[in-house]
């Protein structure tokens, strides 16, 4: 877990890089936290992570996206 150490946490998700001790991303609202409960992670509860992430950034991509096109919207008046 050097990434930690490091002072600077980056958000799996959305990849904004947060200060140490933010527990939730502000962006996406991804638990930052999550991994650091699996510092030995059985292969089960490894599948289950891997999977809550990818939905999480599929949710990322589909927010951010909508918020191009909210963008686009209000541009066009
Ligand atoms: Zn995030």
């Amino acid at each position: 877990m050097s990434d930690i150490n490091k002072g600077k946490i980056k958000c799996p998700v959305c990849g904004q890089e947060w200060g140490k001790g933010v527990e939730i991303c502000e962006q996406c609202g991804w638990d930052l936290e999550s991994r650091t409960y699996l510092a030995a992670p059985s292969q089960e509860e490894q599948n289950k992570w891997n999977k809550k992430l990818e939905i999480a950034r599929r949710n990322w991509q589909h927010l951010k996206q909508s918020k191009v096109e909210v963008e686009e919207e209000k541009k066009r008046g």
